[in-house]
């Protein structure tokens, strides 16, 4: 048996090892530290558009704190890209709010701009503005961030980009995590860099990051005894893991270039199955960083479905996963109301994700690549 080859596996740089050194040497092994410092620091540099950084125990707790400062409350209502990740998800639950799902467009797979406005003004119409929109970059590809904006603006509600998915990737020049009133980050063992498990909340806005700050380390207020006023989380960033983040920092250009070569790869070699088309950028506007390299079957064609070419995969050690399951799909969303035509239903149904590490070999590569072929060969002799 070959070796696994994963989807999307950690990839150290080099230099992470020797800032972890640092803060054992120093004895800064705490969920604070000049290394947390430090990363929020190399963020905020490397997103640019003078925004502020505040580095956390994950994305999903970055999103939660996101939802609290924007007030979202029990009984509130949040719009909420339907085809990702539970975990974009998750968090309005916690606030006890309710999700409203809002369906694809075709060309991102991302939230819909048509739906979006036709959502807000039937929960205006029923009673109740919703209090924010999360927005997602699948597989790091950019959601149509002008459009959105555009209707936040008009309808005054706020936008969080939950870009757990896709730091590095740019829409019309623009860093995604920037667009919105606040962003998240996320760097999970599996992302395109990883901090083992953290994340980190982006806005412009410098006091909701001091108060995202305040939030993560148990609401203390200032007191020479341990006095608090309100909830409080435990959600800050631990500095041993800020540490293997810095490092990850400075190898993030590079990885950005091996997960788009990836896809490159994927296209140019797979271009003559013509029931194969790409999760690729709908124009130069978009710069994805192909976080995941992501493929579509054609609709209709019984015999390779993403279930058999997944299992074929598998056979031989290597890692597929079928793209995400819509939120309205599933079994602990599926009472929320839901905006759309069913065009993530379809992609859900068509889509599969390929092996997309930065640290995969060439050889490993045309390997996937070679499988996938005889299937669709032995497929058309039989
Ligand atoms: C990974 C991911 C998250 C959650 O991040 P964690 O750090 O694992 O909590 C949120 N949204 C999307 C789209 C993700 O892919």
């Amino acid at each position: 048996m070959n070796k696994k080859i994963s989807l999307s596996s950690p990839h150290m740089g080099g230099s992470e090892f020797l800032f972890l050194k640092n803060a054992f040497d120093s004895n800064w092994i705490a969920p604070l530290g000049p290394h947390v410092d430090g990363f929020e620091k190399d963020l905020a540099t490397y997103l640019g558009n003078d925004v502020h950084v505040a580095a956390l125990s994950s994305g999903t707790a970055s999103l939660h704190l996101a939802l609290i400062i924007l007030g979202v409350k029990a009984g509130d209502e949040v719009l909420c890209q339907t085809l990702t990740f539970s975990a974009s998800a998750n968090p309005i639950l916690y606030q006890g709010a309710t999700p409203i799902f809002v369906d694809s467009e075709e060309t991102s797979w991302n939230m819909s701009p048509e739906f979006l406005e036709i959502a807000i003004k039937d929960r205006i119409e029923l009673g109740k503005k919703p209090k924010a929109i999360i927005v997602v970059h699948l597989y790091g590809m950019p959601a149509q961030m002008d459009k959105i904006m555009e209707i936040s603006r008009r309808y005054e509600i706020p936008v969080i980009e939950d870009a757990a998915e896709a730091l590095g990737s740019t829409y019309q020049g623009q860093k995604l995590g920037t667009f919105g009133d606040m962003a998240i980050l996320s760097f999970n063992g599996n992302k395109i860099i990883t901090t083992s498990g953290g994340g980190a909340l982006i806005s412009k806005n410098e006091d909701w990051i001091i108060k995202s700050r305040f939030l993560a380390t148990q609401a203390r207020d200032i007191a020479p005894y341990y006095q608090h006023s309100q909830v409080g989380y435990n959600y800050r960033m631990s500095n041993i893991c800020a540490s293997i983040g810095r490092g990850q920092m400075e190898v993030l250009p590079l990885r950005v270039y091996q997960r788009r070569k990836n896809f490159t790869h994927y296209k140019r070699l797979l271009a003559n199955i013509p029931n194969i088309t790409f999760h690729e950028e709908p124009s130069e506007e978009y710069f994805s960083n192909h976080w995941l390299s992501a493929i579509l079957l054609k609709d209709g064609d019984d015999r390779i479905t993403t279930d058999v070419l997944r299992l074929a995969l598998a056979k031989d050690n290597i890692e597929a996963r079928p793209i995400w399951k819509p939120m309205h799909l599933q079994p602990i969303f599926e009472q929320y109301p839901f905006y759309g035509d069913g065009t993530s239903d379809r992609l859900f149904g068509i889509g599969l994700c390929l092996p997309s590490g930065s640290n995969l070999t060439e050889y490993e590569i045309r390997m996937v690549i070679t499988k996938i072929k005889n299937c669709f060969t032995v497929s058309t002799v039989q």
